[in-house]
Order: structure tokens, then C-alpha cells, then sequence
């Protein structure tokens, strides 16, 4: 570089084009450590912020339990009853975090999944019990089968062990109807069947539910990292496995794919789950679509950081703070993750 250069510019820091110019210069005209010396100086400079506005505490809610059954792979989250869950979300709610996500333990299961669309259905219940109790909480519902299916898959299976797309997503629609029916602000179809967007758009409009948004799961992968969640929800399929719908870890393109297409479809929010093994995707689909994206820091990523810091390998408070602000960085909007509560307690 040209020495020269970098010093004309240092003595009149206003002129010319920084982009171009400034980039010239170096050691020892530039020491980027001179905004670290404080943490005033860090505080006004730094590029993300993370607040508990930004978060969103996912719950299960679990039919004819009357206690809290605690998830041994998920130190600190428990499968709760309709009472626990509305207690429960009125603490998040005290703590900041403005938005709780639904996931139902059925009383029973069959081929179909029927209890997701069951106006008596536990996710159902739920939400109109929360939503009497804390009624400026944002009440958001998963839509799948897998809770409710007997086999353990997120749609229809043929005779051949294959899941039937289009067969599905008449079920899907039927489900987020009746979630949007009983109080549910956002609804979260997390299945991976094509098309699922367009159809619960249409279904919700042609029901009068037109203001009811979508927050798609657009780019959900087929990752090891659902491992405690399926312990969670009971929702392990029960023969082979869910590649034929959630996408190849490996295919970023085919995420952006995804997200475009749950955005023509009417996708209000479109979401990457889980967040740290994919957040090259949070950040090309934020700046791609434009879209307010979430980010879903998943079961696996949460008993990692549980297991190290109760082994005593890490600082929990710093790792999640540390983890949570990456997330933002990465471009997400809205981080969904089962530290919640407990980021939020911190960051006040
Ligand atoms: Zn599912």
C-alpha cells in the first residue's frame, strides 16, 4: 500500500470515499483496538443488540398431567399441564419476552394426527387458556402431525411407507385453522411438505382468518440436533426417517430455494432451524428475501451448552449470551430458543 495515501487521509478524516480509501490504510494509522480501551467505547460502537424483545420461548404442553415432567435431556425445560404452561408464560412474559411457542403432547395418537386439529385438541386448549390469562402474549402454534401421528411422521403415510405431500397439507390446514380458531397469533408450520404455505395461507383466508400470519419453517434441515426434542414431544418417527422431507444438511442453495418459495407463498416470517450449524443461511436468506427471519436454536443446541456448563466447560451465562448475540448477527430477527427465560433475566 501507499503510505502516503493513508496518511493524507488520516489528516482530513472527512474527505473523499472511506470505503475506498480508508481501506488502505494500516498499522500504525489504524488501531481498531482504541475503541475496545472501555466498555463505554465498546458499548457505543457495537453492531448487534440483543434484548429479550427479541426472543421467543418455545413450551410442551402435555394432555392429563397435572405436574411438571422434566425432560432429562433438557436440564431446566419440562413437559408442563395446561395450568403450568399458562403460568409459565405469563413469567415470560414478566421477563420481557413477548412470544411463546406451542408444541402439544396429545391424549392419544392415530394414522392421522386428529388431535392437531381437535377443537378440544391440547395445543388448542392451551392457547385459549394462555390467551385469557396473558392476552398481549403472542401465542405461536406449531402445525405439524408428527405430535399426533401414531407412526411418528409429520405427514400422511401410503401404504409403502412413503409420506403423501398434497394428502397433507388438506391435514395441515385443517390444523392451523383450528389453532387460529381458538386464539393462536401466529401459526408455525414446521412439516416441509411443498406447497404447505400457500395451502394455510388460502385455508386461513378463505376461514375469515386472514390477519393471522405465518412464520414458515422454511429451511428446516434433517439435523442430529433435534436428538432432545424428540425425547420432548414423544415424536420419534417410528420407522426410517424424516430425509424425504427436511432438507440435506448439506444443501445451502436449496435453503434460499426454500425461503423464496414460502415467500411467493405468503410466508410472513421465514425461519432456519436449527441456528448454529446454519447461520451462512441466516444471513443469505435475510439478505436474499429481505423477509424478517427466525432463527430456531434447537434442543441439541441447548443441551450442549447445558452439558458443558453443568459439567463445569463452560460459563453458561457467557456461552448463551455469546451464542444468542451470533444468531442476531447472523441477520435473525426473531431467535427462538429454550434459554429464554434465562437470557432474558440475564440481559436485564
Ligand atoms: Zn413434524
Amino acid at each position: 500500500m501507499e503510505r502516503g495515501v493513508g496518511a493524507r487521509v488520516a489528516r482530513h478524516p472527512g474527505r473523499g470515499n472511506p470505503g475506498g480509501i480508508l481501506d488502505t490504510m494500516a498499522f500504525p494509522q489504524t488501531r481498531l483496538r482504541r475503541l475496545r480501551a472501555t466498555r463505554q467505547l465498546r458499548g457505543l460502537i457495537r453492531e448487534t443488540s440483543l434484548e429479550p424483545a427479541d426472543l421467543v420461548y418455545p413450551m410442551f404442553v402435555a394432555h392429563g398431567i397435572d405436574r411438571r415432567e422434566p425432560i432429562a435431556a433438557m436440564p431446566g425445560i419440562d413437559r408442563l399441564s395446561i395450568a403450568h404452561a399458562v403460568s409459565e408464560a405469563g413469567e415470560a412474559l414478566s421477563l420481557g419476552i413477548p412470544a411463546v411457542l406451542l408444541f402439544g403432547l396429545p391424549a392419544a395418537k392415530d394414522e392421522e394426527g386428529s388431535g392437531a386439529w381437535d377443537e378440544e385438541g391440547i395445543v388448542q386448549l392451551a392457547t385459549r387458556a394462555i390467551k385469557e390469562a396473558h392476552p398481549e402474549l403472542i401465542v405461536i402454534t406449531d402445525v405439524c402431525l408428527c405430535e399426533y401421528t401414531s407412526h411418528g411422521h409429520c405427514g400422511v403415510v401410503r401404504s409403502d411407507g412413503t409420506v403423501d405431500n398434497d394428502a397433507t397439507l388438506e391435514l395441515l390446514s385443517r390444523t392451523a385453522i383450528s389453532q387460529a380458531r381458538a386464539g393462536a397469533d401466529v401459526v408455525a408450520p414446521s412439516d416441509m411438505m411443498d406447497g404447505r404455505v400457500g395451502a394455510i395461507r388460502g385455508a386461513l383466508d378463505e376461514d375469515g382468518l386472514c390477519e393471522t400470519p405465518i412464520l414458515a419453517y422454511s429451511a428446516k434441515f434433517a439435523s442430529a440436533f433435534y436428538g432432545p426434542f424428540r425425547e420432548a414431544a414423544d415424536s420419534a418417527p417410528a420407522f426410517g426417517d424424516r430425509r424425504s422431507y427436511q432438507m440435506d444438511p448439506a444443501n445451502g442453495g436449496e435453503a434460499l430455494r426454500e425461503a423464496r418459495l414460502d415467500t411467493e407463498e405468503g410466508a410472513d416470517i421465514v425461519m432456519v432451524k436449527p441456528a448454529l450449524p446454519y447461520l451462512d443461511l441466516v444471513r443469505q436468506i435475510k439478505d436474499q428475501t429481505g423477509m424478517p427471519v427466525g432463527a430456531y436454536n434447537v434442543s441439541g443446541e441447548y443441551a450442549m451448552v447445558k452439558a458443558a456448563a453443568g459439567a463445569g466447560y463452560l460459563d453458561e451465562q457467557a456461552t448463551v449470551l455469546e451464542v444468542l448475540t451470533s444468531i442476531r448477527r447472523a441477520g435473525a430477527d426473531i431467535i427462538i430458543t429454550y434459554h429464554a427465560k434465562d437470557a432474558a433475566r440475564w440481559l436485564r
